[in-house]
């Protein structure tokens, strides 16, 4: 589908000026769509996926018909639930910044009655509010919807979902009939094509194809698992991609709260929200994790509806969704702007049938993973570290200590001991998170007091909160959130490839240009290969292209399975560097 300039769209100035001061480019493939209709006043049915710009789409042509002389209410915006409305009237505001005397109003629940009746009888033009307080305002008498010229509904689907139908119902049947319609929905029902069929009058209709995008690209992965073994699963997962946020959905309010408290306990930065939440708590929670003030949202589907976040880097569904609509809507949050994210679904047991059937029927692009073993996990996690000390290096992101190295040099260490014994220290400290409530202890050198601290900021312990004990590092491997696996991997090994005896250096045909991590190349040949990732040496990626030590029985090997394998949508190519070109 394509997309166009804005100004190829027949706007006004003042709306050109604001989308440009927000930072968009050219319309989105549904905006490019929608946009001509809505200005020519025709109906539209637009569906397309969350995050594809849905609000402006409408917003946009609905503040061109407003009249801002006239101060009466113009345009009505139905939205399923406070948090919406207040993103929806915000768009509103930036995109009318420039047109002077277009006022906009979010109307919902929870909210003074005298309030919202003041900013109505100012002479709002645009009203966005959920169906039930809309309703009240009507009733009451206190909003007039005779002048209406535009009225929108956003997320029909999700509005019926909650209830809404006969609000709707009661709501379109008392605007004026010569009134323009604008239907919006990730997917069209049946209950949806009647709605559409009573209150519009030949409407265009738009859909974008997910696949057409400008790109929400959400690689999708299912796993098979034992119900028991699922908060394994999930932590071995954050931990083996360094997930940093993320949202995790489970079916019940009570599998919320034990998920919550088993990964607190565990030493990750969580929160919840389900039902049982108070709306000023779970207001609370919303606004944290969009400041991103934790890593990881545990939610139940209506608990997290209306909470708009972009860029989370991956979704769980711990629990299997309804339906395929359902798994939708909660991927959707991932992937945005381009960026590449990530969703993760467990089955346990019978389960597989229904996510075979929602595969099926909700052609759903899945492919099934086998459960990472710990050693892959804990050789990502070196490679982590091993990368971000890479980085820092390379970066020169770090102060000088000269004269202390310079002291150790010459009391006769060389300059790998004293490194070693810094990494050694990291590790000390890293590894006893349950002892270190607030921060992750900065070790000393008595001599000079400096202070050493991680590379990176290692993901900082948390107080357990609950009666499970949190993992120590002596307890069971893989449960414990040591930081850096630094016993397994990385720093054993020399920093550069090729010079360890019974390795051969393997090049790949990807690096940093395709941001391929270690992780990405250590778990692609230990899967294809079946061998422990244990084979696979230092990695050194540089810019197009990385080197890889690999156990030089199995280099051959290596290179014959993966060439043609795909990574980060390249398709590998291989070749073992001769010993004399390293
Ligand atoms: P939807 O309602 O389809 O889920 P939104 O309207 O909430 O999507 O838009 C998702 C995000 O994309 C918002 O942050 C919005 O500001 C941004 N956005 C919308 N249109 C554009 C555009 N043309 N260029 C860049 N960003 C855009
Ligand atoms: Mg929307």
């Amino acid at each position: 589908m394509e997309k166009r300039p804005f100004k190829e769209l027949g706007l006004s100035p003042e709306i050109l000026k604001a989308v440009d001061k927000m930072g968009f480019e050219e319309a989105s493939p549904i905006q490019t769509a929608v946009i001509p209709f809505g200005m020519a006043g025709r109906d539209v049915v637009g569906q397309s996926a969350t995050g594809s710009g849905k609000t402006a789409a409408f917003a946009i042509p609905a503040i061109e018909k407003v009249d801002t002389h006239v101060r009466k209410v113009q345009v009505l915006v139905l939205c399923p639930t406070r948090e919406l409305a207040v993103q929806v009237a915000e768009e509103f505001g930036k995109l009318a910044f420039f047109k002077k005397g277009l006022m906009e109003v979010p109307i919902y629940g929870g909210q003074s009655y005298e309030r919202q009746f003041r900013a109505l009888a100012s002479g709002a033009q645009v009203v966005i509010g959920t169906p039930g307080r809309v309703m009240d305002h009507m009733e009451r008498g206190t909003l007039r919807l005779d002048t209406l010229k535009v009225v929108v509904l956003d997320e029909v689907d999700r509005m019926l979902d909650m209830g809404f139908r006969d609000d709707i119902d009661h709501i379109l049947k008392s605007v004026p009939v010569e009134r323009q319609c604008l239907f919006f929905s990730a997917t069209v029902s049946r209950a949806i094509q009647e709605l559409i069929k009573r209150y519009t009058r030949n409407p265009e209709w738009v859909r974008i194809e997910a696949h057409a995008q400008n790109a929400p690209q959400v690689e999708q992965v299912y796993f098979e698992v034992d119900r028991r073994s699922k908060i394994e699963l999930l932590t071995r997962l954050i931990d083996l991609h360094d997930f940093r946020f993320g949202l995790v959905f489970c079916s019940t309010k009570i599998m919320v709260d034990e998920l919550d408290d088993h990964l607190h306990a565990r030493g990750y930065s969580t929160d919840r929200l389900h039902g049982d939440i108070t709306q000023a708590q779970r207001t609370r929670v919303m606004e944290k994790f969009r400041r991103r003030g934790f890593e990881f949202l545990i939610a139940t589907d209506v608990a997290a509806r209306g909470l708009d976040v972009d860029d989370l880097e991956v979704v769980f569904n711990f629990d299997l969704p309804n339906d395929a609509e359902d798994y939708t809507h909660r991927i959707g949050r991932t992937g945005r702007a381009g960026k590449k994210g990530m969703a993760f679904t467990f089955v346990a047991g019978r389960e597989l049938y229904k996510l075979q059937n929602m595969i099926h029927y909700g052609r759903l692009k899945m492919r099934r993973e086998r459960v990472p073993s710990m050693d892959e996990v804990e050789e990502a996690k070196g490679n982590v570290f091993y990368e971000k000390l890479r980085v820092t290096l390379e970066a020169k992101k770090f102060k000088a200590h000269n004269q202390m190295i310079d002291q150790l040099l010459e009391q006769g260490f060389t300059s790998t001991d004293i490194a070693s014994a810094l990494i050694h220290l990291l590790q000390g400290v890293a590894a006893e998170p349950a002892k270190a409530p607030t921060k992750p202890k900065a070790a000393r050198i008595a001599a000079n007091e400096y202070v050493v601290a991680p590379a990176a900021p290692a993901r900082e312990p948390v107080t357990p909160r609950s009666s499970f004990p949190a993992r120590t590092a002596g307890a069971k491997p893989g449960l414990s959130r040591k930081e850096f696996g630094i016993a397994r991997a990385g720093y054993e090994r020399k920093p550069r490839t090729g010079r360890e005896p019974g390795y051969s250096t393997v090049s790949f045909n990807v690096g940093r240009a395709q941001l391929v991590t270690p992780a990405d190349l250590v778990g692609k040949i230990a899967g294809v290969t079946r061998l422990p990732a244990s084979i696979v040496g230092a990695i050194d990626i540089h810019e197009d292209h990385t080197l890889v030590d690999v156990a030089s029985e199995h280099a051959e090997l290596v290179v014959a399975k993966l060439a043609g394998i795909r990574v980060k949508n390249q398709s590998l190519k291989m070749a073992i560097v001769p010993p004399r070109m390293k």
